[in-house]
């Protein structure tokens, strides 16, 4: 319960990674800020389960993080920021050439912009807390790169290149910045291109899984939304007080290749 007395913001986090992180931010004790673009009664009561489970105050706050004044509002609503774990992202597969311009633009919005517009109202929060972390889920492909992606693996690198940034702008205090990237987890961000994947390549869902998507992964196994939520949980600890302007592979070997 090392993050008791913290709040945690999760951006994207009705779903997949984010609500796994949530999840083991408020296992650690800290109590946590859910968010994504819906209003649902089902977005609300995913907070109150995580505060029913962990004993921990739990709140959604409906933000769409395309629009940087709603992505600065979500943080001024929350009223307080010790983690900021910011994750929302979206993907888009099509070739340069044929890439819609207006995908293009929303992927730089959400994946990249809006943790400009989260960080930049969330460090002073910090400051006068006297204690922080910032969090990027960037991705494997924030240092790799595939075909295709091209908007995901541009907003990707370019969240690796900011979260150095607020490193060094920090870097004398308590505060510390850095970006996790994960491989394949199995969430619906990654459920949702199988279909596509499938008829490219006249395969199964298996095959697709097993000859596509982990073939890039060595370990063969898809990361965990629980194994995400521990490596931010770890990064919030005393022994990562040390830990800033770096990026965390959590993707079985992937970048090794
Ligand atoms: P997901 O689709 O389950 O989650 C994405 C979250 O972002 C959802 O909560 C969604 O509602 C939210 N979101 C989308 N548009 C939004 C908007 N306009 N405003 C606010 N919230 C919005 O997918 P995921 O796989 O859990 O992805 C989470 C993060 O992890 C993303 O940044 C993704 O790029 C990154 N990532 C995922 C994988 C993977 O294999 N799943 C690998 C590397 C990196």
């Amino acid at each position: 319960m090392h993050l008791k007395g913290k709040t945690a913001i999760v951006t994207g986090s009705n779903s997949g990674i984010g609500l796994g992180v949530a999840r083991e931010l408020a296992r650690a004790g800290a109590d946590v800020v859910l968010n994504s673009y819906t209003d649902r009664d089902e977005d609300h009561a995913l907070a109150r389960e995580i505060a029913d489970a962990h004993g921990v105050a739990a709140r959604y706050i409906a933000a769409d993080l395309s629009d940087g004044a709603a992505a600065r509002g979500l943080i001024e609503a929350a009223g307080r920021c010790d983690i900021l774990v910011n994750n929302a992202g979206i993907q888009h597969v099509a070739p340069i050439e044929e890439f819609p311009a207006v995908k293009w633009d929303a992927i730089i919005a959400i994946n990249l912009s809006s943790a400009f517009h989260t960080t930049a109202v969330a460090l002073p929060m910090m400051r006068e807390a006297g204690w922080g972390r910032v969090i990027n889920i960037a991705s494997a492909h924030g240092l790799t790169a595939s075909p295709y992606k091209g908007a995901y693996v541009a907003a990707k690198h370019g969240i690796v290149g900011f979260t150095k940034v607020t490193a060094l702008e920090t870097a004398r205090e308590p505060i510390t910045a850095n970006a996790i990237c994960p491989g394949y987890v199995l969430t619906p961000l990654v459920e949702a291109q199988i279909p596509d994947t499938m008829k490219k390549y006249d395969m199964g869902r298996d095959e697709v899984i097993e000859k596509v998507m982990l073939e890039r992964q060595p370990s063969k196994e898809f990361a965990t939304t629980e194994q995400l939520g521990g490596t931010c949980a770890f990064l919030c600890s005393d022994a990562a007080a040390q830990i800033t302007g770096t990026t965390i592979s959590v993707d079985g070997g992937w970048t090794a290749l």
